[in-house]
């Protein structure tokens, strides 16, 4: 008998029975409490969480992530309780279900500074990867069903949280799918000329090659069997939209030295057999010079592995050659997903959370200092390294993990911007970091509706609403006894100085 969730199943690595039935039960459970709920689309709710979960599946991930997918909306758009979804689905579910639904309270209001916070904020407040995972997954439906959405604003307002928080999140966990199609669909919405425009050019591109291209991937294939090659695959593919975009910029906007609009990937079992590939490439085709970038021996920031080199085949044709093994192709599509892929934890293992406990200063590093070709931290290498270091030693985790949070504290405006301060900080750092004219105009504060003396400690997740004067003045000199930050003492010193000398 045929099921909604067939999809689901055959997307997943080794499903069992046990799975399936399982991930039927949930998608039962989850038609059932959304009831009559439409999409904006018209389509009934279930779509959006049984689409979720596919993405899920095809990224690997296990069943109680899955599952989870399935019931994300739940708690927070039906009267299903967290008590009910633990009762029947268990705790790690319940858990994940719990973190997706405080997420989704969070909002970016399109303060840029803030955005790097926001950022920090969602990784910090997930505690957990297959959270961040699903999150990105519902990211990605709403992003592909945005056209219902009214009015343009909204649409806009969240393409823009899209580049801003999502696609940045995606690049670092690695995740090459989920970024490629998440920067293509806020493109979209945001620059939809350029986007059409683009787009039109690659499908043109990808038209005009196709004979060609096939050829070649043809004459690839017979040289790699004639050489024995017994186990490889072979893909091809154009650069998406917003990469393609954005590299056009870098190349003076001359589409002839953008090399890898076309790439065909080759991938084998090990690193050494990349190798004896490059090897047969230059063999069988001509190398263009300076082209070739051994991925495998120097790293992208972000973890990328890979040979390239750019070649002319007998067909003039201009193509790049990825050469990967199987493990450098799962982790450039999957990202820290591929570690559910390679290692699949029991998910009644306790410990779980540890890991994530582990890789959570990691995926912090989020810093402003990113850009990728910058020779910026290399996080997700450090990542990896920490994912196999795991469990064996316990208290190196938890000092890592404390020393984050040891040190920040996430607090908000009325308006629910989040404002990222260290440990100790008060009214006057917050107002500070609000704006910088703020601390000129302040006269009180307020902390989750109580006025509040200004040396007051502030708590994570406090909301403080600062009551301001009509006429700015020198700020009080006693504050510097209690600001905390350096930017604001620096600044309250400076205006001292300033209104004494008037
Ligand atoms: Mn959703």
């Amino acid at each position: 008998m045929p099921h909604p969730t067939d999809d689901i199943i055959r997307a997943m690595q080794s499903p069992s029975d046990e799975d399936q039935k399982a991930i039927q039960d949930a998608y039962e459970f989850a038609e059932k409490a959304h009831g009559e709920e439409k999409r904006k689309s018209g389509e009934p709710y279930i779509v959006h969480p049984t689409t979720i979960a596919k993405t899920l599946a095809t990224l690997g991930m296990d069943r109680d992530t899955i599952i989870a997918g399935i019931l994300h909306d739940t708690i927070e758009d039906t009267p299903v309780t967290a008590d009910e979804i633990e009762q029947r689905f268990g705790k790690t579910v319940r858990f994940l279900v719990e973190g997706v639904t405080k997420l989704s309270k969070l909002k970016y209001r399109g303060v840029e500074r803030h955005v790097e916070s926001l950022r920090r904020l969602l990784v910090a407040t997930a505690s957990d990867i297959r959270v961040i995972i699903i999150k990105l997954a519902d990211r990605l439906h709403n992003m592909e069903t945005l056209k219902h959405v009214e009015p343009v604003e909204k649409r806009n307002r969240i393409a823009l949280e899209t580049r801003e928080i999502y696609v940045p999140i995606a690049e670092r966990l690695g995740i090459g799918l989920m970024k490629a199609r998440l920067e293509d669909l806020a493109m979209k919405t945001l620059e939809p000329e350029k986007y059409a425009e683009t787009e039109r050019f690659l499908r043109e591109r990808e038209t005009a090659a196709k004979e060609p291209l096939g050829k070649a991937v043809n004459e690839l294939r017979r040289a790699l069997a004639e050489s024995d090659m017994r186990d490889f695959s072979t893909e091809s593919r154009v650069k998406n939209v917003h990469s393609y975009s954005t590299k056009l910029v870098r190349k003076d906007n001359d589409p002839d030295k953008v090399y890898d609009i076309l790439a065909i990937r080759v991938i084998v079992p090990s690193v050494d057999d990349c190798y004896r590939v490059l090897g047969l490439v230059h063999k069988i085709w001509t190398p263009i010079p300076g082209r070739i970038k051994d991925y495998i021996a120097f790293p992208k920031p972000n973890g990328y592995r890979t040979l390239h080199t750019t070649v002319i085949t007998p067909q003039k044709l201009i193509v790049e050659v990825q050469i990967r093994s199987e493990e450098m192709q799962q982790k450039s599509k999957f990202g820290v997903a591929a570690h559910f892929l390679y290692k699949q934890p029991s998910s009644e293992k306790p410990g779980k959370k540890g890991f994530m406990a582990h890789l959570l200063p990691h995926l912090l590093r989020i810093t402003k200092h990113d850009d990728p070709a910058a020779p910026a931290p290399r996080w997700l290498k450090e990542l990896n390294v920490a994912a196999e270091e795991y469990g064996e030693n316990a208290e190196f985790r938890e000092a890592l993990a404390e020393d984050f949070f040891a040190r920040r504290i996430f607090v908000f405006t009325p308006k629910g911007d989040v404002i990222d301060l260290p440990i100790g900080a008060t009214a006057v750092d917050f107002a500070y970091a609000v704006h910088t004219d703020l601390v000129d105009r302040m006269a009180g504060a307020k902390v989750n509706g109580k006025l509040v003396p200004l040396d007051t400690e502030l708590k994570r997740g406090d909301m403080i609403e600062i009551q301001t004067k009509k006429q700015p003045s020198a700020p009080n000199k006693k504050w510097l006894d209690f600001a905390k930050t350096a930017s604001a003492r620096r600044h309250i010193r400076a205006r001292v100085k300033k209104y004494n000398a008037n």
